[in-house]
């Protein structure tokens, strides 16, 4: 750190994102990426002449990109934002709509608490209960921004749109913010519900289901006036914060929603077979509807067999908190992949006892 850094920066704790390994070739099951690649049109789409245009700015309104989520998700542009991957947009909801302090759970994405501290926001933090479950009930009438990723990170629990509805109702003065970065993966979205509560804003992501984490895209559905003031953001900001590659990208993976939509049923097979054979180990887990399983092992603690498991080349992630170390936390891969890991845990628990 320089002497230069203002002082309000200095107590920050950054975001710590999942390893990204170099040299040595891993199955990686840490950061929740598809293990399939993008769609074909995806692969054509960026091709020698769009690399050519990379001269000129992008559009900054994104207005095809716009158009086609509008139409994929049953709304109008003006229901639409984009930005440069979804954490963007949680960064700009705290930035916005955090005037009255934010709410949000003890265990979920750990980027809220980073946001709210970079921002000089107060916090409420909501304990989830016993089972890890979010009790919706705790955020009525709380008066404040309330952030919740439905299916929650890294539980893979949901809560129910009666209930998003519920937590909408009883908080009109306030945003709240439902992060569907995995709601493909059996979740339900709130989407639809932004025609009804003005404060609702849905937020989600090309990074897992779509298969495109490097491009950086996610996008926010929401009543125009919300949107219009994130836009005040990123226009005082970074305008051009979608770059043309990504915009194209996300245009031609809408067009090809057949082809994702497969791969999140594959997930979802891999996941539930893994959970199955987790279940004759003696794991126990999360009903998790994400693209991971959230699981621990009465044999093996979380962070050990975690190292165990990255011994034998199989990356999965482990947090260090309190409530949840006893838990590691495995992406979904291919059904191949996912035959591996549980070949790798039977080896480590056979070698334990
Ligand atoms: C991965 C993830 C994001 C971030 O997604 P990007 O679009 O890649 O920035 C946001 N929220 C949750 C809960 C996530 O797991």
């Amino acid at each position: 750190m320089s002497r230069f850094l203002a002082d309000k920066y200095l107590s920050l704790k950054e975001y710590v994102p999942g390893e990204q390994p170099k040299g040595r070739s891993y199955i990686k099951l840490n950061t929740n990426e598809s293990p399939f690649p993008p769609s074909q049109g995806v692969i054509d789409g960026i091709n020698c002449a769009q690399v050519k245009s990379l001269r000129l700015y992008p559009d900054p309104d994104a207005s095809e990109l716009k158009e086609a989520l509008a139409r994929e998700y049953g709304v109008k542009p003006q229901n639409i934002f984009v930005a440069n991957g979804s954490d963007d947009i949680l960064n700009f909801s705290f930035m916005a709509f955090s005037q009255e302090g934010a709410a949000y759970a003890d265990i979920t994405y750990g980027f809220y608490k980073v946001f709210a501290k970079l921002h000089g926001v107060e916090s409420e933090i909501i304990p989830l209960e016993d089972d890890l479950t979010l009790n919706a009930k705790k955020y009525i009438e709380k008066n404040k921004l309330i952030v919740i990723a439905n299916p929650n990170a890294p539980t893979g629990l949901c809560i129910s749109l009666e209930e998003i509805e519920e937590i909408a109702k009883t908080n009109p003065d306030n945003v709240v913010v439902i992060d569907e970065a995995y709601v493909d993966f059996g979740g339900e979205s709130a989407a639809k519900l932004t025609e009804k509560y003005s404060n609702l804003l849905v937020v989600m992501t090309y990074s897992k289901s779509r298969s495109l984490a490097g491009a950086r895209l996610g996008f926010a559905i929401a009543n125009a006036e919300l949107i219009a003031d994130l836009d005040r953001i990123r226009n005082s900001t970074n305008p051009y914060n979608v770059n043309r590659l990504t915009q194209i990208a996300g245009i031609k993976a809408i067009e090809e929603s057949d082809y994702y939509k497969t791969n999140c049923q594959e997930i979802i097979e891999a996941r539930e077979y893994t959970k199955r054979e987790l279940k004759s180990l003696g794991f126990d887990y999360t009903n998790s509807k994400a693209n991971f399983i959230f699981a621990k092992s009465p044999d093996i603690g979380g962070e050990e067999l975690y190292l165990k498991l990255k011994d034998k080349g199989i990356l999965v992630r482990h947090f260090n908190d309190e409530r949840i170390c006893e838990y590691i936390r495995v992406s979904i891969g291919t059904l191949s992949d996912m035959e591996k890991f549980v070949g790798a845990v039977k080896e480590i628990l056979n070698e334990k006892s």
